[in-house]
């Protein structure tokens, strides 16, 4: 099979570029292994800079809603982090007092949402909180394993029966004027969001939940769905097993199922994210990326490659593929003419250029795509 350009990766980065390249009339695939860091998603795009326009839009042709405001987002165990393009599922304030009076709702035998540690860090700012517990009918045969007790599965149910919850609140709610739930609604259609804040006496504020994260999933399908939309080819679930490099140029890869058929393409682009995605890999003495052995930049010496106090910035987190100026990496010491790294695999190599976190894998991405649509390899 022959492509334009052939994407190892579909999380951030990937549908990204993807999208993008599909617009401009390209014929794309991307592979994509299995689930990437949007599933852990705290629904605040960091780092994106002078990128925000541009994405923004590429995520609303997408039916992906987000907020432009810079501010501050309330996080899942109630510390509050800057914010400046978030999902619509979040709230971004202006500062930390955010209420005078907050109720806290969550699900009875929802383990994942932390209420308690939210109450307490708001109430050092100054907003008075009560925490309640929503029990549905519905739910009942989730509560019977704490492991079926997740934000995905309760978010299925609530595509369904959101507004039994509403009602539920409507009872609980005395004089608060801010209302706090767990981000668990609007899987499949984000307008129940907007339904819901509605349908409350009060401001509705959906906080973060541990992993997975219903709005990062939400906009993973979402992105997907557009790329397809577009006519790109996704192969989920799939892996990429090797690629074809010879003086310089990927001419094909292989993946684990189209067993011996092949992916040609013009352009490769190599997506596979960091070390939680597998994009880059380690032993005892070496950081290596597994697909094509790239170079990588990091500090031979073990001892250097991180810090012995936990809490501190640690240097593996900025170890990543080396690429020259057109993002191309680098195999023993040359370019590899027609592949681009993006997002991740690039660790914090770039971050002077491209920003860090999902602003590294946006900004990267869209380089790529212009130099790709420039022609000017
Ligand atoms: C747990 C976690 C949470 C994060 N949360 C945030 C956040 O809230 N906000 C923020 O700004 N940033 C966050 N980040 C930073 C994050 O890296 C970026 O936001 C961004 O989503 C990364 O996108 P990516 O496409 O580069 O990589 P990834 O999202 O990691 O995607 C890489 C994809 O490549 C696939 N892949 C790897 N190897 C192969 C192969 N050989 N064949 C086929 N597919 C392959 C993987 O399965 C994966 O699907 C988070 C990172 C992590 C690890």
């Amino acid at each position: 099979m022959k492509f334009d350009t052939v994407i190892i990766g579909g999380g951030l980065a990937g549908l990204t570029a993807g999208i993008c390249l599909q617009e401009a009339g390209q014929k794309v695939a991307i592979v994509s292994a299995g689930q990437n860091a949007m599933y852990f998603f705290s629904g605040n795009f960091e780092s994106v800079g002078p990128a925000r326009e541009r994405i923004a839009a590429l995520f609303a042709a997408a039916g992906v809603r987000t907020n432009a405001a810079d501010g501050l987002q309330l996080m899942p165990m109630g510390s509050f982090r800057p914010a400046s393009l978030t999902l619509e599922d979040v709230t971004v304030y202006p500062e930390e007092h955010i209420a005078e009076k907050a109720l806290i709702v969550n699900f009875t035998g929802f383990h994942d949402f932390y209420g308690t540690f939210i109450a307490e860090a708001l109430e050092k700012a100054g907003t008075a909180c009560r925490i309640r517990f929503v029990r549905l009918a519905e739910m009942e045969h989730l509560r019977t394993s704490p492991s079926e007790m997740r934000s995905v599965n309760i978010a299925r149910l609530m595509d369904e029966h959101w507004e039994k919850v509403v009602a539920d609140i409507r009872v609980l709610h005395k004089d608060e004027d801010l209302i706090i739930l767990p981000q668990v609604f609007g899987l499949k259609d984000a307008s129940v969001l907007d339904k819901i804040r509605t349908a409350l006496p009060a401001r509705v504020s959906f906080v973060g939940t541990m992993p997975p994260s219903v709005p990062g999933i939400r906009t993973q399908m979402l992105l997907r769905h557009r790329f397809e939309l577009l006519g790109g080819m996704f192969l989920m679930g799939d892996t990429v097993t090797s690629g074809a490099l010879h003086e310089g140029v990927v001419s094909s890869i292989t993946t684990r199922n189209l067993d011996t058929a092949r992916l040609f393409a013009d352009h490769f682009i190599l997506a596979s994210g960091g070390y939680f995605s597998k994009g880059l890999a380690t032993s005892p003495t070496k950081v290596y990326e597994p697909l094509f052995g790239l170079d990588i930049d990091y500090p031979e010496n073990r001892s250097d490659w991180y810090r012995e106090d936990f809490f501190q910035d640690q240097p593996y987190m900025d170890f990543g593929v080396k690429t020259d100026d057109r993002l191309h990496p680098l195999k023993d010491g040359e370019p590899v003419k027609n592949l681009f790294a993006i997002g991740s695999v690039l660790g914090n190599t770039r971050k002077e250029e491209y920003g860090t976190a999902a602003g590294l894998a946006i900004r990267s991405a869209f380089a790529a795509v212009d130099i790709i649509k420039g022609g000017n390899l």
